[in-house]
């Protein structure tokens, strides 16, 4: 407790999640203090909306969600680069790379994750290549892409496909190289992986399957001149986009007793096993009561979820996070959705697909002892809502029903 008998929340990472969190912990206690630190430049924006200020459709400032005033006006303490340097959970103290310390009642750690880069022989020092993950990730690719003559991206998911999107809406000649069979190749079967194939080059996008970039070649003054693939491949180019997955940003609790595991290990209430820290977002590696096994999201609507529900138990009030995600994104001239659990949280679920290539309509349904648990839908995915309401419902699904929900 503070010197006037209120309590102290510190949030580290002003993302959704953390943002959330904020909201939730002031309408709860109107009289607590609350620290929200971030090392971005920005308070909360929309990272959903990133692809499309990648296309220029979008202008950066229209992303913001949260203006500075709005946490002026809420008395959240809203402290912007500032990084987050350790954490004394014995003592509840939070240091900052500034010196600065915070004391705390209760603490989320919302820090999200980093992309794993690219490091290949002659990827260092050379201009050109890029993860996409920020704002500022983003106003650099674009200023690039403005003038590019030839892209590569790399990546087997959604940051990859964003990139590749990104490019060719701007004209560009683009590569994209995925080390695995197909697109999402835990989550589509072939006949899927070849169907976004098909969408890939429809609109002019080679594809490059079961390779990776071995290295990349640079101009004497050090930008991008191509790359070389794994497999003995060149392609010119003068930008390469990557999304190789993420990193989990755990290392302000090195030094402490938070367990960690391939994300900051929590239960369902996203309580750690240390009393007074709580994770949430992307970071959490939390257990999930409807697979009852350790589950991570990379969503955007979850870790808005996981906030708001950190925040209940923060302010005392228990509250199970339970929830069905689900990611929707274009997928060049078509759609996608991916709902519920993915085969990356249980890899062994019954999976039964249906492909319609003259109406343009794939869906994937993942089955857990007869009850729906997750669907994956590019084309018409107007499905989604009745599938959600069924995963949610936790029902078996008789053998008619399954037939008329993968009738393409
Ligand atoms: C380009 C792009 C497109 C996406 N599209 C979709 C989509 O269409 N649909 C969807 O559902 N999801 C999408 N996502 C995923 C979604 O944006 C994330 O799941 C969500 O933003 C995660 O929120 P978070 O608050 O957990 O973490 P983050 O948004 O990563 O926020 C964490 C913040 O904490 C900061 N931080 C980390 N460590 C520290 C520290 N030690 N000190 C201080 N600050 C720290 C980070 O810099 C960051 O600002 C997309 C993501 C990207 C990058």
């Amino acid at each position: 407790m503070g010197e006037t008998g209120s309590r102290t929340f510190v949030i580290i990472g002003n993302g959704v999640a953390g943002t959330s969190a904020a909201e939730v912990l002031r309408k709860g206690d109107p009289d607590a203090r609350i620290v929200l630190i971030g090392d971005e430049p920005h308070p909360l924006y929309n990272r959903v909306a990133l692809p499309k200020v990648l296309k220029g459709v979008t202008a950066p400032e229209r992303t913001i969600i949260k203006s500075v005033q709005w946490h002026l006006d809420n008395r959240v303490e809203l402290h912007l680069t500032t990084l987050v340097t350790g954490i004394d959970t014995a003592r509840r103290v939070v240091t900052t790379d500034s010196g600065e310390t915070f004391g705390y009642d209760a603490l989320l750690v919302a820090t999200g994750g980093t992309p794993n880069t690219v490091k290949v022989p002659g990827s260092d020092g050379t201009r050109g290549i890029y993860p996409f993950q920020t704002l500022e990730d983003t106003k650099t690719i674009l200023d690039r892409v403005r003038q590019s003559k030839g892209a590569v991206t790399t990546g087997g998911s959604f940051i990859a496909y964003e990139l590749t999107e990104g490019f060719r809406h701007h004209g560009v000649a683009t590569t994209w190289v995925i080390r695995g069979t197909r697109f999402l190749h835990r989550i589509l079967d072939e006949d899927g992986g070849r169907y976004v194939d098909h969408l890939a080059r429809a609109v002019g996008v080679e594809t490059i399957y079961e390779d990776s970039i071995g290295g990349v070649t640079a101009t004497t003054d050090g930008e991008l001149r191509s790359v070389v693939t794994s497999k003995g491949r060149e392609i010119e180019c003068d930008l390469l986009g990557a999304g190789l997955g993420l990193k989990m940003r755990v290392e302000c609790l090195a030094g402490t007793p938070v367990k960690v595991n391939r994300g900051i290990v929590t239960n369902e209430y996203l309580e750690t096993n240390v009393p007074g820290v709580y994770a949430a977002g992307d970071v959490a590696e939390f257990f999930d009561t409807s697979i009852n096994a350790y589950n991570q999201m990379g969503t955007w609507n979850s870790a808005g979820s996981h906030g708001k529900v950190a925040a209940a138990n923060m302010l005392g009030n228990r509250t199970e996070f339970r929830e069905v995600p689900y990611y929707t994104s274009t997928m060049f001239d078509s759609q996608m959705a991916a709902i519920g659990i993915m085969p990356e949280s249980v890899p062994d679920m019954e999976a039964v697909t249906r492909l319609n290539m003259d109406r343009g309509i794939y869906r994937r349904l993942f089955f857990i002892d007869g009850r729906l648990a997750g669907a994956a839908l590019i084309g018409d995915i107007r499905v989604r809502r009745e599938l959600m309401d069924t995963i949610r419902s936790q029902r078996q699904v008789s053998n008619a029903e399954r037939e008329n929900l993968l009738s393409v």
